[in-house]
C-alpha cells in the first residue's frame, strides 16, 4: 500500500507489519451465505439475514419510549423492525415495497418478533459472499477518509492470508495444543478472518482467547515465583503478650467467623518465611480494620514496627482514633503522620520511628516520603488500596532491607476474575460476613419531584435521634456547576429543616475547616451533613441511618455502593435513597435497579464489570496492566480465564526453572511478549 495509508494504519491501529495486521481481528461476522425466512425465526438466534419488503411504517410511544416500527415481510411472516432514534431520517431513507436485505438479531417482545436497529441494504447493493461469514473490522474516521473501510481491510486481509503458504511458527507447545484440543495457530488466524463455518470460527476464537489469557496468567505467575525466590519474608513466629492482652482485655466483641478465618490466613503468611502480599476484601462495615489491627499486633509481638496508610487525612485520623481507642490502657506507642503534622511534632515522630519507640505509624501518603525511615518496619497495611498506584505501593517496599509484609484492604470488591488478572500474585482473603445484628439497608429510588415526601420521612428519622447524609456529585469537568449545586442544595436543606443543624463538607475546603465540619457530624451536634463524595471512603458514624444521594444517575455502581456503606453501621434500620430526574438512560436504570435489589458488594462489582467493562473499573487504570486484550473479554470469558490460570500454574510448577525442552516455545513466546508489552512488568 502507499505511504499515506500505511501511515494511517500505523497511527490509528498500531499496525506496522503484516503480522500486526493479521492480529487485527474482526469485531463481528455477517452470515452472508444464507437468507433466513421469517417463519423459522425465534428469539434465540444470533445475527441473521432476511430478504423482503417493508409493508408499512408506524410511529409509537411517547418520550423515551418513542420509536419507529417498520412491518417487514418476506411472504412467510412479518417481523417488526424497530428504531428508537433518527425517525425522520429513516422515513426519508427507506421506502415501502422495495426489496431489502435486513441484517440483525431477532428478539421476542410481547409475543412478536422484533429486530432492533437492523442494518438495511438494497438487495442490489449486497454481494452474497461465497465464503459464508463475512468479517467486519472496526475503522476510524481518519481511516475512512483514505478509504480504509471495513471492506478494504477485508480485501487486504484476504491477500495476506493467501500469501500464507507456510504455517507461521506455533506459539503454544505441542503438549498444550493436544491436551486442550486447540486449533493450530495458522489455521486459527485464517479462520478468525475468514471462517469456513460457524464451528470453525468458534474453534479459532477459542484457541486465540486461550492463548491470550494463558500468557497474561503465565506472566503474572512467573513474576510471583521470581519475587518469592528473590525476597525472603520476615518470620513472625510468636503470638505474644501484646496480642494476648488485647484479645483478653480490650477486644470489645466476639470476632465473626470470617474475621477469624482471615486472621488465620494472615498469621500463616507472616510466619511462613515468604513475604506476604495479601489483598483483604470485605464489604463496607465488615470489620477489616479490626483484622488489620490484630495483624499489626502480631508484628509488634515480634519486635517489628508497622505502618498503616490511608488515602485521605480524614480517614487516617479516624483510623488513628480507632486504634488508640482499641489499644486503650496498653503500652503501645501509636503516632499519626499526615501533611498537617509539622515542626517539632513531626521531628519527634521521625525520631521515634528511627529508634523504634514509635511502634505503629498511621498516616496518609506522607508516610512514604523519603524522610520517613523506620528502625525495623515489618508490616504495611494499606487501606482502600485502589486509591494508590503501584508506584506508591512500591515505595513502601524499600523502607526496610527486605520488603515488609503487605496487607492491602479494599471495600470495592473486585470480581475474582479481575482480581486474578490485576493482582495475579496477590493472595486474596475475603470477609464475607457482617458483624451480627446489622439490618440490611433498605434502598429506594425516588424521582426528584417527590422531594417533599422524602423530607417528611427524613424528619421522622431525625426526630428519632438519627443522622442523615445528603450527597451531591462532584465531577472534575464541571466542578464549578457542581459546587453551585452543593451550595444551593445546602441552602435548600437548611430551609427545609429549620430546626436542625446542618454541616457541609466538600473537597475544596481547607483541611481544618473540613475537619471542623466533620467533627460536628461525628459528635452528633449536626443532624444533617451535606457533602460531596469526600465522605465516600471509610468514615464511620454508626448513628447515621439515612443516605440520600442526589443526582444518583451521575454515580457509578461501585461508588453508589461505597456511599451506601456509610449507613447501616448501627443496630437501627437504615435507608439509602437514590434521587434522580425522570428521564434516565437504559444503563442508568439498570444500575439503580441493581442497587435497589441487592446489598451484596460482590454481585454489584460483577454487574459493574459487565456494564462498564474492565477498563473503566476503579483501580484498573492506574494498576499498570494494559487492558488491550485483543480477543478475550474479562467480563465474558471468566470461566476460560480460571481454566487457563490452572494450566499456567501447572506449567510453572512442573517447570519452575523454565528449562524443559518441551516448553521452549512457551518461554520464548513469553519473552517476546514481555518485550513488546512494557506494561506487563508493572503488575503489583
Ligand atoms: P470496614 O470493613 O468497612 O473497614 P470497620 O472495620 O470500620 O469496617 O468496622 C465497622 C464497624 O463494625 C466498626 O464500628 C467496628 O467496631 C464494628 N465491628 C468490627 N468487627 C466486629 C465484630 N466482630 N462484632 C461487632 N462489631 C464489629
Ligand atoms: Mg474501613
Amino acid at each position: 500500500m502507499g505511504p499515506q495509508r500505511a501511515a494511517i494504519l500505523n497511527k490509528e491501529l498500531e499496525v506496522y507489519s503484516l503480522h500486526d495486521l493479521l492480529y487485527y481481528f474482526p469485531y463481528k461476522y455477517v452470515d452472508r451465505s444464507r437468507i433466513y425466512s421469517i417463519r423459522e425465526l425465534d428469539g434465540s438466534m444470533p445475527y441473521i439475514q432476511l430478504k423482503g419488503e417493508i409493508l408499512s411504517f408506524e410511529a409509537a410511544g411517547e418520550g423515551r419510549q418513542r420509536r419507529l416500527i417498520a412491518h417487514f415481510s418476506d411472504g412467510t411472516g412479518v417481523v417488526d423492525l424497530v428504531w428508537f432514534q433518527g425517525i425522520k431520517y429513516l422515513l426519508g431513507k427507506y421506502k415501502v415495497h422495495q426489496e431489502y436485505i435486513v441484517f440483525g438479531r431477532p428478539t421476542v417482545f410481547n409475543g412478536r418478533i422484533n429486530i432492533a436497529h437492523p442494518d438495511i441494504d438494497l438487495v442490489t447493493e449486497v454481494q452474497m459472499s461465497p465464503r459464508g461469514l463475512q468479517p467486519y473490522y472496526n475503522t476510524t474516521e481518519k481511516m475512512k477518509r483514505v478509504f480504509l473501510s471495513s471492506h478494504a481491510l477485508e480485501k487486504m486481509m484476504a491477500t495476506v492470508v493467501q500469501q500464507l503458504q507456510e504455517p507461521l511458527p506455533e506459539t503454544l507447545s505441542a503438549g498444550i495444543l493436544a491436551a486442550h484440543h486447540l486449533m493450530p495457530l495458522t489455521e486459527a488466524l485464517i479462520n478468525i478472518h475468514f471462517p469456513g463455518n460457524a464451528d470453525l470460527l468458534r474453534k479459532a476464537q477459542y484457541r486465540l482467547k486461550f492463548e491470550e489469557l494463558f500468557y497474561v496468567q503465565l506472566n503474572i505467575l512467573r513474576y510471583a515465583r521470581d519475587r518469592q525466590r528473590k525476597y525472603r519474608g520476615y518470620v513472625f513466629q510468636k503470638i505474644g503478650e501484646i496480642f494476648h492482652t488485647f484479645y483478653a482485655q480490650n477486644l470489645p466483641f466476639e470476632l465473626t467467623g470470617a474475621q477469624k478465618r482471615v486472621l488465620k490466613e494472615i498469621r500463616q503468611d507472616m510466619g511462613s518465611g515468604r513475604q506476604m502480599n495479601r489483598l483483604l476484601q470485605g464489604d463496607v462495615g465488615s470489620g477489616k480494620t479490626l483484622v488489620a489491627l490484630m495483624s499489626m499486633l502480631i508484628a509488634l509481638d515480634n519486635d517489628y514496627q508497622v505502618c498503616m496508610m490511608a488515602p485521605t487525612e480524614i480517614l487516617a485520623n479516624q483510623h488513628y482514633e480507632t486504634v488508640c481507642e482499641l489499644l486503650y490502657g496498653m503500652n503501645v506507642r501509636v503516632e499519626l503522620l499526615t501533611g498537617s503534622v509539622k515542626g517539632k511534632k513531626r521531628e519527634a515522630i521521625l525520631q521515634g520511628l528511627l529508634t523504634g519507640d514509635v511502634q505503629i505509624l498511621i498516616g496518609t501518603h506522607a508516610v512514604i516520603e523519603d524522610t520517613v525511615n523506620f528502625a525495623s518496619l515489618g508490616l504495611v497495611v494499606i487501606d482502600e488500596q485502589h486509591r494508590f498506584g503501584v508506584a506508591q505501593r512500591a515505595r513502601l517496599w524499600t523502607k526496610n532491607v527486605q520488603p515488609p509484609h503487605v496487607l492491602v484492604m479494599t471495600a470495592t470488591p473486585i470480581p475474582r476474575t479481575l482480581a486474578m488478572t490485576l493482582y495475579g500474585d496477590l493472595d486474596v482473603s475475603v470477609i464475607d460476613e457482617l458483624p451480627p445484628g446489622r439490618k440490611p439497608i433498605a434502598t429506594l429510588h425516588q424521582f426528584d419531584n417527590r422531594r417533599e415526601s422524602l423530607y417528611q420521612s427524613v424528619r421522622k428519622q431525625i426526630a428519632e435521634g438519627r443522622q442523615v447524609y445528603i450527597v451531591y456529585p462532584l465531577i472534575k469537568e464541571s466542578e464549578k456547576i457542581d459546587l453551585k449545586n452543593l451550595e444551593e442544595g445546602y441552602l435548600h436543606v437548611c430551609e427545609a429543616f429549620p430546626d436542625c443543624k446542618v454541616c457541609k463538607v466538600h473537597g475544596k475546603m481547607k483541611p481544618a475547616e473540613k475537619e471542623a465540619q466533620m467533627q460536628l457530624f461525628v459528635s452528633g451536634e449536626a443532624q444533617i451533613m451535606v457533602a460531596t463524595t469526600v465522605i465516600e471512603v471509610g468514615v464511620n458514624v454508626p448513628n447515621a441511618s439515612v443516605m440520600i444521594i442526589e443526582n444518583a444517575e451521575r454515580f457509578g455502581l461501585s461508588q453508589l455502593h461505597q456511599l451506601r456503606g456509610r449507613v447501616g453501621r448501627g443496630a437501627d434500620q437504615s435507608y439509602c435513597i437514590l434521587v434522580t430526574g425522570y428521564k434516565l438512560a437504559e444503563d442508568t436504570r439498570k444500575r439503580l435497579e441493581i442497587m435497589v435489589r441487592t446489598n451484596d458488594g460482590f454481585e454489584i462489582a460483577e454487574a459493574d464489570l459487565k456494564l462498564r467493562g474492565p477498563g473503566d473499573l476503579e483501580g484498573t487504570q492506574q494498576s499498570g496492566i494494559a487492558f488491550d486484550l485483543k480477543i478475550a473479554d474479562i467480563a465474558r470469558d471468566g470461566q476460560l480465564l480460571q481454566y487457563v490460570r490452572e494450566v499456567a500454574q501447572q506449567l510453572v510448577d512442573a517447570d519452575p526453572e523454565g528449562v524443559k525442552p518441551e516448553n521452549e516455545v512457551i518461554w520464548r513466546q513469553l519473552k517476546t511478549l514481555r518485550k513488546t508489552r512494557v506494561n506487563w512488568a508493572a503488575i503489583s
